[in-house]
């Protein structure tokens, strides 16, 4: 049976990229119809916090992206970690390094330096039996470090094909770090072993780890998961996505009031070439495989996601929507009349605001500024709303009749005072249910504003 996971450290938010992969292991399991576990990789203990724990939990049930079994947390699993390196350093497959962390620090600034990758030189790799247990004996502090092959690794990627490591790619690396804490490669081997899990997907960021990880597996006489490295997220400017870009957590998305459905759609077909875009759950996961994801960066368009999540709306029931924004029945017309043309879930709350509030953006006024008969039109449709007009394309055809201006300037000016924007639903759609209260209020506030600028 295939069983993946998804294993975040709760180091920050859930980023977008990370939504990636949690997003391709569940619609990978789904469709092998396997187990996804979810698993929280909180080893880095300055960095990890229970609150960014409790929000990514949250923001994974909001994706509506269930897990089959955990979550398992790291911290609370050290012993198991000890007991598989004390089997590691029994076999001779791993040992005890006392080296200084002033050494260790100078010799790595000394291979920056020279512009080649830090490795461990080896000094404690054949310190004899005697010497390490004196050392330890006087309390000098240790790590365990992997006695790792002079191996070469081909890994056969599930998107990227062969992948090869030559044999000096891996030193001999650190499993429990002072303190005997596991280091990351080591408790992610050790968590993949025991969990059972047949393929590891994950962002390209870490296909260095895989053959310290395949390594491990073999140590423990294990046969080693497939795995799978997709590519990353980038801006357009194809430098890997982050802040600078706008949003990237998924309760930025979550807050502009983008659907989950919509950013699960989005993300799951980033990177792939599909037949047909807008998918529902079970689309997406019919059409899914790691293979049709591209091995090179993706970018990550935020006009896109917008587009995405507007098909969604426009997809949506009414019902669904109102329930979602925590609206009372009573809104179901109207906001079935704007969820046509409304890119998120904030831009319909906005344009609620037209049928009863009183806003006017700046830039509508200016707009109005700009056009020398505003006044006029404006007077006139007052004049066309004070004889109870009953539809918007009479009161175009009176106002028309009274100022002989052009129609696409006359449209704008009559959608901007009737609804104090310049962008929309159809007037013909929404006039009658303009309330004449926001219509007279917002009329007197433009006559003012215009005579102030
Ligand atoms: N905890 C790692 C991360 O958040 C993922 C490890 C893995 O998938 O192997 O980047």
């Amino acid at each position: 049976m295939v069983k993946v996971r998804f294993a975040p450290s709760p180091t920050g938010y859930l980023h977008v990229g990370n939504m990636r992969t949690a997003l391709v292991n569940y619609l990978f399991a789904r469709k092998e119809k396997g187990a996804f576990v979810l698993r929280v990789e909180d080893t880095d203990i300055e960095r990890s916090d229970p609150a960014f724990e409790r929000a990514l939990l949250d923001d994974l049930a909001w994706l509506g992206l269930t897990w089959d079994e955990g979550p398992y947390t790291q911290s609370e699993r050290t012993e198991i970690y000890r007991a598989h390196a004390a089997v590691l350093l029994k076999m001779g497959l791993a040992y005890k390094c006392f080296c200084s962390k002033e050494r260790l620090d100078r010799m790595r600034e000394e291979a920056l330096h020279r512009g080649s990758p830090p490795k461990y030189d080896g000094t404690c790799r054949d310190l004899p039996a005697e010497d390490a247990a004196r050392r330890e004996r006087e309390g000098m502090p240790y790590v365990v470090r992997f006695r790792a092959p002079a191996r070469a690794i081909r890994v056969k990627d599930l998107i990227h094909g062969e992948i090869f490591f030559p044999a000096d790619h891996v030193d001999d690396f650190i499993l429990l770090k002072q303190g005997l804490t596991p280091a990351y490669n080591f408790a992610v081997t050790v968590d993949d072993m025991l969990m059972g899990i047949t393929h590891v997907m994950r962002g390209a960021d870490h296909v260095s780890n895989t053959p310290k990880q395949i390594m491990l597996f073999q140590a423990f006489g294990q046969e080693p998961p497939l795995y799978g490295h997709h590519s990353l997220l980038t801006g357009a400017d194809q430098k890997p996505l982050s802040k600078r870009h706008g949003a990237t957590h998924i309760r930025e998305f979550r807050e502009m009031g983008i659907l989950p459905e919509a950013l699960v759609n989005y993300v799951a077909v980033i990177g792939r070439s599909v037949k047909k875009e807008i998918m529902d759950e079970k689309e997406l996961i019919e059409t899914f495989s790691p293979r049709s994801l591209s091995p090179s960066d993706s970018l990550f368009d935020m006009e896109k996601l917008r587009w995405f999540n507007r098909e969604h709306i426009r997809r949506s029931s009414t019902e669904k929507l109102l329930e979602k924004m925590g609206l009372p029945d009573s809104c179901r017309e109207k906001v079935a009349l704007v969820q046509e043309n409304a890119g998120t879930l904030a831009e319909i709350r906005d344009y609620l605001d037209i049928f009863e509030g009183s806003t006017i953006t700046d830039e509508s006024m200016a707009y109005l500024g700009g056009v020398p008969s505003s006044g006029m039109i404006i007077a006139s449709l007052e004049e066309a709303m004070k004889n109870g007009v009953p539809s918007f394309d009479d009161a175009l055809k009176m106002v028309e009749s009274g100022t002989g201006l052009k129609k696409r300037d006359l449209f704008m000016c009559l959608r901007i005072s009737l609804t104090g924007r310049k962008h929309g639903p159809p007037l013909t759609d929404i006039f009658s249910h303009i309330s004449r209260e926001a219509v007279t209020e917002r009329i007197s506030r433009i006559k003012e504003r215009l005579a102030l600028s």
